[in-house]
């Protein structure tokens, strides 16, 4: 699949990126990435995310190399909100 045509990119007169590509171009790009990333020092930072449905892997750039989530707009505000909801459902006693 990585040896499938890139997409074609063209920048007109006034500056605007066109871009012509199929499905096989397309394709291409995804295996061209995922070559070079399992030929790179990156495929260890490879993780699954932590959600319970587990549909999407990430390479984790964070510092730490902890990160948990793929993304934080959707599955870690998730997370977030559902400790949240539990926490005032059944709050910590608080010290006599
Ligand atoms: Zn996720």
């Amino acid at each position: 699949m990585a040896r499938l045509p890139m997409p074609r990119v063209r920048i007109d007169e006034a500056a605007r990126l066109t871009r012509t590509e199929g499905i096989d171009e397309a394709l291409g790009a995804v295996a061209r990435d995922a070559v070079e990333l399992l030929g790179s020092a990156k495929f260890s930072r490879v993780r699954e995310c932590g959600s319970p449905d587990r549909t999407r892997r990430f390479v984790d750039l964070s510092h730490s190399g902890a990160r948990r989530w793929c993304g934080m707009a959707g599955c870690g505000n998730r997370r977030k909100a559902g400790r949240h909801r539990h926490r005032k459902k059944d709050p910590q006693p608080s010290p006599a």
